[in-house]
């Protein structure tokens, strides 16, 4: 019997959401059915032309005529390149993989530079598996596993099958599992009262949430109670799964990955690793075409951003203008806030934003401009709002007044501080003084530089 689990969020998805925290108030580029942006809108705050620029290129993406093409939005720091980057992954769909790096994370001394790439437009590439599985859905009210008969008698007894009762509106079953499913059972920590189901033909165990039948009894905060199914307790359901290519190719790279998409998947908790070659992304790559193909699966294009592409070199613009042939490359939208530097890895190559002729060719470049200091007050109002902390008003403007002088990006980050601060004055709300008070514990740049610059040497 086969041994079937749920995909988890795996690393490359933690490390994206991490990354994405600062920009959780971002729900799309906030255009209307025009493609005109609103001054404020989806969580986005002016920067109206580059919304709408982004917007035309969300529409280019999705009557497919991006291919070969690439994005780059410049301008200064904190400007909103990478939430723009985000909201266009927004507005091509739920689930689109979104994957933001900065240009030297490429470079490391384990992992060839180009190889680090290539790992990253696969976590860019989204794949969606349908599939209709025969399950028994239900709410359990058994669950007990049967000890085997040891023949020598005393320890050591193990599990011979499982019996799991299953109650739905329409009726009760008592199912029989093989012992393999056990493990399933205890990692989902199902136990009486919950909402699951069961895969017919695998046996695997997925815990949907408790029954409302137990809220009454339980007042668990956390939890989540869902109704007893109302139909049979065996029934078809089109169960969907996203992962993206690299998900597979991790999955693959351990040696006891399965042939099949969802053994495949099916691994991806096991902490073991070994190298992911060209020929297993090959093979990853033909399984998902055979999958396409029959229609279980679809492919997801995601976002690959790429911050600071000046500290990209001359290399590895060389494959990334190859890659972007590639018919499932996700779009790739890349950031600068350079003028004409000279590119990494050549001495005479002076080019706007580091970046070489050629593949300036192949790019729309969409500005972003700085922000006016009522822009950056809406903003961090917003982003106030969006961590649950009261600001007053005096305050706000502060924040917004050393926005402007510093940065956008500053006067965000002082937000959480500030609230601490105004707690432990026993306050809910933050005024002018703990936004003094946390200017004085943390520095922007431009005062951390003024002060190494007077002392002297920094060291
Ligand atoms: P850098 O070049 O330094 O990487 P960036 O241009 O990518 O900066 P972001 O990281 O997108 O800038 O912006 C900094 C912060 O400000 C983020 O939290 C972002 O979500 C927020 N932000 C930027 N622009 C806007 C906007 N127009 N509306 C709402 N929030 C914004």
């Amino acid at each position: 019997m086969v041994q079937v689990s749920e995909v988890k969020e795996s690393g490359a998805g933690n490390q994206g959401s991490t990354r994405t925290a600062a920009h959780t108030h971002i729900k799309g580029l906030g255009l209307d059915a025009q493609g005109v942006a609103k001054p404020v809108e989806g969580g986005f705050v002016g920067q109206v032309e580059a919304r709408e620029a982004c917007g035309v290129v969300v529409d280019l993406i999705k009557v497919k005529k991006m291919s070969g093409k690439a994005i780059l939005l410049a301008g200064g720091p904190s400007t909103g390149k990478t939430a723009l980057a985000l909201a266009i992954s927004q507005e091509l769909g739920p689930k689109v993989p979104f994957c933001p790096l900065v240009g030297s994370e490429l470079y490391s001394v384990e992992v060839k530079k180009t190889e680090a790439l290539m790992e990253n437009f696969r976590r860019a590439i989204g794949l969606r598996i349908k599939e209709t599985k025969e399950v028994y859905e239900g709410e359990v009210t058994e669950l007990a596993p049967q000890a085997a008969e040891n023949p020598l008698g005393g320890y050591g007894k193990t599990i011979a099958h499982v019996i799991v009762g299953l109650k739905s509106a329409k009726g009760t079953k008592t199912l029989r599992l093989d012992p393999t499913v056990y493990e399933s059972i205890e990692r989902e920590n199902v136990s009486v009262g919950d909402v699951v189901y069961i895969e017919a033909n695998t046996g695997a165990v997925k815990r949907v949430g408790r029954s409302d039948a137990y809220a009454t009894e339980f007042d668990l905060e956390a939890e989540e109670y869902v109704p007893l199914p109302k139909g049979e307790v065996h029934k078809k359901k089109e169960i969907v799964q996203d992962v993206t290519l690299h998900d597979l190719d991790v999955a693959n790279a351990r040696p006891q990955g399965g042939q099949d998409v969802v053994s495949m998947m099916g691994q991806l908790l096991k902490p073991k690793k070994t190298e992911i070659t060209e020929k297993l992304r090959h093979e990853v790559n033909r399984v998902v075409a055979k999958y396409i193909d029959q229609g279980v699966a679809e492919l997801i294009p995601g976002v690959l951003f790429i911050d600071e592409v000046n500290m990209l070199d001359i290399e590895i613009f060389t494959y990334l203008n190859r890659a972007l042939e590639s018919s499932i490359a996700p779009v790739v939208v890349l950031a600068s806030n350079r003028g004409l530097t000279t590119v990494r890895g050549t001495d005479d190559i002076v080019s706007p934003h580091g970046i070489p002729p050629d593949l300036v060719d192949r790019l729309l470049i969409v500005r972003t401009l700085p922000y006016s200091r009522d822009e950056i007050r809406t903003i961090i109002e917003r982003r106030a709002a969006v961590e649950n902390l009261k600001t007053d008003s005096e305050a706000l403007d502060l924040l917004a007044t050393m926005g402007s002088q510093t940065s956008l990006r500053y006067a965000l980050q002082l937000l959480s501080p500030c609230g601490i601060l105004a707690k432990t004055s026993g306050r809910s709300e933050i005024t002018q003084a703990d936004v003094n008070e946390a200017k004085l514990l943390f520095l922007d740049a431009k005062r951390s530089t003024q002060i190494v610059q007077s002392s002297g040497d920094f060291l």
